[in-house]
């Protein structure tokens, strides 16, 4: 155990790298551990309007999170790329175990944020990939010039669903109610955009291919009637894409830190219910989850690691 860091962070989304950051101008041994690519679901976000300062032409969620790596690259954080498979996080020494080695802290900063819910239709895993996505920018340009159906009624879904009108013939959002629960700025540039339609009080029920997705079952969910949907016999498949929010990444922490749902509760100062061990970014009980507030978490949670390990000497 002779390579102890001062803090390990799980997760480089922007509540990681905002912590990475700050723990790396303080000076702090900081290793950050990520089993993908940076960014978390920032990463996959064509345009970010409400981000402070962010008016960059042509930047997207990747680009963004480009410049947050490499700031937290600039003030000495390390980075290693590994799968967390399972963490002792109780003690003075927290130990994180990867496929690729082990790894020992003073503190932890939990940052695994979410994913995607499923769609919750039948048949759904068979045709992910193959027709139904949950990431528009990677996506978007196999659907070019098809026909594209998306799922939800929040900012994401109506956001994602305009930036699919840029590649797509017809985009037609699926809403289990008659309502959006968008933005209404968001929503009246939907209204306005003639590629855009709507099925409203309506959830899938099913899909189904030969191969590929061509075929889903939608149901009315006030009056219990089921529509066919085909994909047109020139196209032989269409896109579905699903935005109805997240499921908190938090599986290897359960029965260790108290939770709610599965998100991680912290206190203001992001401390979780062991010493030493914080939480960040949308892992976390919170109310309003943005890249704004998840890279505010990662400085607050940093700040504290530095106090922590300082009451410890
Ligand atoms: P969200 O706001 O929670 O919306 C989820 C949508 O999915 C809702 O319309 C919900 O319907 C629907 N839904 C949930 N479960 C469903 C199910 N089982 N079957 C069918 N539909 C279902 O999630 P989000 O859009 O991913 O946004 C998450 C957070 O990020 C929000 O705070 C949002 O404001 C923020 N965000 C902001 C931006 C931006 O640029 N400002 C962009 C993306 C996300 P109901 O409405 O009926 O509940």
């Amino acid at each position: 155990m002779n390579n102890i860091y001062d803090v390990i962070i799980l997760g480089a989304g922007p509540a990681g790298l905002s912590a990475a950051l700050y723990a790396g101008r303080s000076c702090l041994k900081t290793l950050i551990i990520e089993r993908g690519q940076d960014g978390g679901q920032i990463a996959s976000t064509d345009e970010i309007e409400n981000y402070p300062g962010q008016m960059v032409e042509g930047e997207n969620g990747r680009s963004l999170v480009a410049r947050m790596s490499e700031q937290a690259k600039k003030f000495g954080a390390e980075r290693i790329s590994d799968d967390i498979r399972s963490v002792e996080l109780e003690g003075e020494v927290k130990k994180l175990v990867g496929g690729r080695g082990e790894y020992y802290g003073k503190t932890v900063i939990l940052a695994t944020g979410a994913s995607p819910r499923p769609i919750g239709c039948r048949n759904e895993s068979e045709f992910v990939g193959r027709g139904i996505s949950f990431c528009a920018t990677c996506d978007a340009n196999f659907f070019e010039d098809l026909e594209v159906y998306v799922v939800g009624g929040g900012d994401a879904a109506v956001e994602e669903a305009i930036y699919l009108t840029k590649f797509a013939r017809k985009v037609t959002v699926i809403h289990r109610r008659d309502q959006l629960r968008a933005a209404k700025s968001i929503q009246e540039k939907a209204f306005r955009n003639p590629k855009l339609s709507f099925i409203w009080d309506s959830v899938v029920e099913e899909v189904g291919g030969e191969d590929v997705l061509n075929r889903m079952t939608v149901r009315n969910v006030k009056t219990g009637g089921v529509t066919t949907y085909e994909a047109d016999e020139n196209d032989g498949l269409f896109g579905l894409f699903g935005f109805i929010g997240m499921n908190p990444n938090s599986g290897l922490f359960e029965g260790m830190v108290d939770m709610d749902h599965g998100y991680i509760k912290t206190d203001e100062n992001m401390r979780t219910s062991i010493p030493g061990v914080y939480a960040a970014g949308d892992i976390r009980v919170k109310s309003l989850r943005q890249v704004i507030t998840a890279a505010a978490d990662g400085a607050i949670a940093a700040v504290q690691a530095e106090k922590y390990l300082a009451e410890q000497e």
